[in-house]
């Protein structure tokens, strides 16, 4: 059977040609103009002789950009999204892994993506979606490509200070949208209000349920996150009746109880969350003012596809109980393995490890990373089956639902975005002040604290490493030490350094 995302952007465009699929501030695109566009610029691709090549969009985020991920869809390369406010350095770092073999971008932005390591071709978006599309060209390759062919890789903190490319093909996209789609009833009358950057996975629900289904999708103005009453009055002109966004912002509306200026009640019907820990303060704030709404909370990270395990909000919770994660969604297999590496019993503590067609197929580029993450299954010792092993530690509650407690590592979740604090510590190191450092994450106060030995102050330290993390990864306060303390192993003592929080 033929499996390529775009065959559900050829279906959609043939029965809703006319049917607006994104907006953003400045534009919008119908079905039927992304398909056109998007094949305009899979025809360039397939001309120069690009297949299975990794394209690199370096684009504002907006409509173009979905045009550029459906164009390399088309063409059977897969794209890989560069955010234009990322620190040079780390796209350096990027580009170094990836090594795209094309990168898209406007005449406006290329003279900025000079300035990186980068002597390949380009594509000019504004110039290749007004060229002719050949459809068979186009075809033809489709029918060469196979579900496990890649479609896009999404990098994440790493924390060597190398940035980490999660894979996903075809297949995985088609399987976790096919369950979104059935399990929340998405038609073509929905519509979305996208909050996700196009760089992290959680957009992956909102592009691919709007194309395959034929809502429509609302990029929604960055901006507007730090203005409550705007946003939600934005959800109300634009008709928005499902919103998938991380909890943080759907904390910061809560906070200030934006829902007094506000009333969704007549449009709102579906709020999804995913990505970190959704307090149940906050959302008791949702639900106390918008009771029939559908609450889900999803969990999963990039590996897996943008999630595995799922808990619709179906009873009430006190403000300090946990939101469950729930049960894995369709065709997902989730074991928890304690320190033996058995299955837990009861509610015993244990790692999650996913099983399924959800998987990534590693990290691009890395064996050393995805061997360590991504490992044989040891349960089954009688035919290779490969495990996602999330480092997420959690439990089963007495409804038999999972509950997440914690990390086993290093990496943390600050405003919505996945961090590795040895990536932050790697910069820091950088610096020829610094003989020592260490982060650690302060989760009540939600702040990056680092340690140093030095009497540096924030903001010179903040200067210095904004060439290197992005802004999300700045220490929110340093707290100089005369000496780190050290643990038994010669090892900074981070215990001890938690009591300085
Ligand atoms: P990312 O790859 O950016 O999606 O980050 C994945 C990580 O975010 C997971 O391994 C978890 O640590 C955390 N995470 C994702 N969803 C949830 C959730 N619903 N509740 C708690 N933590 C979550």
């Amino acid at each position: 059977m033929k499996a390529n995302v775009t065959y559900w952007l050829d279906r959609t465009a043939d029965r809703l040609p006319d049917k607006i699929a994104f907006a953003d501030e400045k534009k919008e695109v119908t079905f039927s103009g992304l398909k056109k566009q998007a094949q305009a610029l899979a025809t360039q691709m397939l001309e120069k002789g690009l297949f299975k090549r990794p394209v690199a969009v370096y684009l504002e985020k907006g409509v173009d950009v979905l045009v550029s991920f459906m164009g390399a869809a088309y063409s059977c390369n897969f794209y890989s999204p560069i955010d234009i406010e990322m620190p040079a350095s780390r796209v350096n770092k990027i580009l170094e892994v990836l090594q795209p073999a094309f990168v898209i971008t406007t005449e406006a932005l290329r003279a900025a993506f000079e300035q990186y390591d980068y002597q390949g071709e380009y594509l000019i978006f504004e110039e290749a979606v007004r060229m002719e599309a050949d459809e068979q060209l186009i075809d033809a390759a489709r029918d060469k490509g196979i579900d496990t062919d890649l479609l896009y890789v999404l990098f994440t903190s790493g924390s060597t200070g190398i940035p980490k490319g999660v894979t996903i093909n075809h297949r995985s996209v088609i399987d976790y949208i096919d369950w979104v789609t059935e399990t929340f009833d998405i038609t073509q009358e929905d519509i979305f209000g996208n909050q996700a950057p196009f760089y992290f996975d959680n957009s992956i629900l909102d592009i691919y349920s709007t194309i395959k289904s034929g809502a429509t999708a609302y990029i929604i103005p960055k901006r507007l996150f730090a203005q409550p009453v705007p946003l939600l009055e934005y959800l109300k002109e634009k008709k928005i009746n499902t919103i998938f966004w991380v909890p943080s912002a759907l904390i910061v509306v809560a906070k200030l109880k934006a829902f007094r200026n506000v009333d969704l009640s007549n449009t709102l019907r579906r709020v999804l969350f995913c990505g970190e820990v959704m307090p149940n303060r906050q959302l008791n704030v949702w639900r106390k003012f918008l009771p029939d709404v559908l609450y889900a909370n999803l969990y999963g990270p990039t590996e897996i596809t943008d999630a595995c395990t799922y808990y619709i909000v179906d009873r009430e919770f006190s403000d300090d109980e946990p939101l469950p994660i729930g049960i894995p969604m369709a065709n997902t297999d989730i074991i928890v393995l304690n320190e033996k590496d058995e299955p837990v019993s009861g509610d015993e503590v244990g790692e999650l490890c996913v099983r399924g067609t959800s998987l990534s197929m590693g990290y691009y580029r890395n064996p050393g990373k995805t061997q360590e993450a991504f490992v044989q299954n040891p349960l089954n010792p009688c035919v290779p089956e490969i495990i996602y092993r999330t480092g997420d530690l959690v439990k089963y509650n007495e409804h038999g639902e999972l509950v997440y407690l914690s990390r086993k590592d290093f990496q943390i979740k600050h405003m919505g975005h996945r961090i590795e604090l040895g990536e932050i510590e790697t910069a820091v190191s950088s610096l020829e002040e610094i003989a020592l450092c260490c982060c650690l994450y302060d989760e009540k106060r939600q702040k990056i604290v680092l340690f140093i030995e030095e009497e540096l102050d924030r903001a010179y330290i903040n200067e210095k490493i904004s060439r290197l993390v992005p802004e999300y990864m700045l220490p929110n306060k340093v707290i100089t030490l005369e000496t780190m303390p050290i643990n038994a192993n010669g090892k900074i003592d981070r215990v001890k350094l938690k009591e300085y929080l």
